[in-house]
């Protein structure tokens, strides 16, 4: 009786040890699971921020020009976070989930076949359910990811133009453009809504049925002798195992259709064809030409009909012509912003959609009145232009525009911050950084683009002192908006609905007595 007592008892501890050993080991595990899977997934999300941010880089600058900030922000932000969620999370549980319903299901089997047909039939069931679902929901999620990035788009563009907003009390107008994002962001988030509800309606009731199928048939098969209490019970017993993980199952598969959509939206701005190659010829010298240029916004819309132009090293051609005749199209052709569509910009004999981008700023600069100061100090804003750059050539770059005045009597001089948040500057100031950054990259053709008149009157005179030390000993391609620039410049094109009708000096187009002679008559009198 002792013995047995003490055998007993013996049995029981190494149980109860058992149990305790596993106990520790899940912890364990879990904890060296949790650890990694979190390693795992900093380092996806850092990995997918870089891809994301240099395939935006790797963007055609056309490109970037015409999508918003706001859906580039949003696709950088929460689609790379989704993503790596849904690896991160979603993926292992999915994975745990569904191995835990296939052991369990195959216990149930094992079990007692019968008891467990209400199981297998309703999963049956509502896995079709799960399969509707899955096919809408990621275009669903899809557009839900659009309307997101369109209240990111007009939230910044209300942001950035406060003043304009405020300027023309248009604050009511914003609101309301804010306000219809949001309901359309609210309706594609019901419609997501509508169809998680309908699905976690069926599986609910594909859990409750089976409990109470189970116990009806099992007291039908005790009765009748062919289910014990025993295997009624087990089989009650799985079948509320079985709730969780599939309902976790189902729920993570929820997750990853979410992830696979905001992976789709990071992969969609890889698959943007580029807009360049990059050659290894160099340029043999400083000559550009374009020829036969064709340029089209729009399929089938050409706004250049087949221009040609030389430029000498040097020289300065002004570009006028009536708004909207192609001049500033033409100016970012010459800068390489865009390819033409058909016909070719060399400098030196090498095309420039085929030179490195970093090569291509050193050949040759647009300068509109756009500029953009980073957040960041002077010197970083600078030497953007060319990394290595010392800050004695910083110096001397400021120096040229005539910055240094002002650079020198920061507190921190060089290493004042500037850009939003900290040391405002003025638009004159952020211009001469522009063009400080310009002086460095040193780049011998100039495209200037004085489209909009940003800057008042005051500024603009005070800058020109500034623009002239960028200019000096450069090639200049001025598209003058204004005609004073053109009677100074060594050669006019006068452009006309996309094609150069006239090039020459301006006593040779004045003494033609075209298209020139006539504009030049009406801005003289
Ligand atoms: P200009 O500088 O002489 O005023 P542009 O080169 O800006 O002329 O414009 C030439 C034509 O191309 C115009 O008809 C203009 O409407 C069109 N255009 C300019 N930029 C775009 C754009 N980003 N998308 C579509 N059309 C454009």
């Amino acid at each position: 009786e002792a013995g047995r007592t003490s055998a007993a008892l013996a049995t029981a501890d190494s149980v109860a040890l058992l149990v305790a050993g596993i106990v520790v080991l899940q912890a364990v595990l879990t904890f060296s699971a949790k650890a990694s899977a979190a390693v795992l997934g900093q380092s996806m999300l850092a990995s997918a921020r870089e891809f994301v941010v240099d395939a935006i880089l790797r963007l055609p600058l056309s490109r970037v020009e015409t999508a918003s900030s706001g859906d580039l922000v949003t696709r950088v932000t929460r689609d790379v976070s989704t993503m790596s969620n849904s690896v991160r999370w979603a993926l292992p549980q999915a994975i745990v989930a569904g191995t835990s319903v296939v052991l369990t299901l195959a216990a149930m089997i094992a079990n007692s076949l019968i008891l467990a047909l209400p199981s297998l039939v309703l999963l049956a069931l509502s896995l079709i359910q799960v399969r509707r679902y899955s096919q809408r929901a990621p275009n669903g999620y899809l557009t839900e990811g659009g309307t997101y990035s369109r209240i990111n788009t007009h939230l910044t563009e209300t942001v950035e133009g406060a003043r304009t907003v405020e300027a023309l009390g248009l604050a009511g107008q914003r609101r309301q453009v804010g306000d219809d994002d949001i309901e359309v962001s609210a309706q594609a988030e019901r419609y997501g809504m509508t169809l998680r509800n309908l699905l976690f309606l069926v599986m609910d009731m594909a859990f409750s049925l089976p409990r109470a199928l189970v116990l009806l048939l099992g007291a039908v098969g005790y009765a009748q002798g062919w289910a014990s209490i025993g295997e009624i019970t087990t089989a009650i017993l799985y079948t509320e195992a079985l709730w969780a993980p599939f309902e976790t199952l189902v729920h993570t598969v929820d997750e990853v259709q979410v992830g696979i959509a905001s992976t789709t939206r990071l992969l969609g701005i890889a698959t943007v064809p580029p807009d360049r190659q990059e050659g290894r010829d160099e340029p043999t010298d400083r000559t550009m030409v374009g020829t036969d240029l064709r340029y089209a916004y729009r399929a089938d819309h050409d706004v250049l009909h087949g221009i040609d132009l030389s430029l000498e090293p040097g020289e300065r051609l002004a570009i006028v012509g009536p708004s909207g005749s192609g001049k500033s199209t033409l100016g970012r052709l010459l800068a390489g912003i865009h390819g033409p569509r058909t016909g070719a910009v060399t400098v030196g004999g090498v095309e420039l959609v085929r030179l490195p981008l970093d090569q291509l700023r050193a050949e040759v600069a647009l300068v509109t009145q756009e500029h953009h100061v980073f957040i960041g100090t002077v010197r970083d804003n600078i030497v953007l232009a060319r990394e290595d750059a010392s800050d004695e050539q910083v110096e001397a770059a400021l120096r040229a525009v005539g910055a240094w005045d002002w650079v020198g009597r920061l507190p921190d001089g060089l290493d004042a911050k500037i850009g939003s948040g900290s040391q405002d500057l003025t638009p004159g100031q952020a211009q001469q950084v522009a063009l400080a950054r310009l002086i460095l990259a040193d780049p011998h053709t100039i495209v200037l683009d004085e489209a909009t008149s940003l800057i008042d009157p005051h500024t603009a005179r005070h800058l020109e002192g500034s623009m002239n030390a960028l200019l000096s000993e450069r090639t200049v391609v001025a598209i003058a908006h204004r005609l004073h620039t053109a009677h100074d410049a060594d050669r006019i094109a006068v452009v006309i609905d996309g094609r150069v009708v006239e090039l020459g000096s301006h006593a040779e187009l004045v003494a033609l007595d075209g298209e020139y002679a006539a504009l030049w008559r009406a801005w003289t009198t």
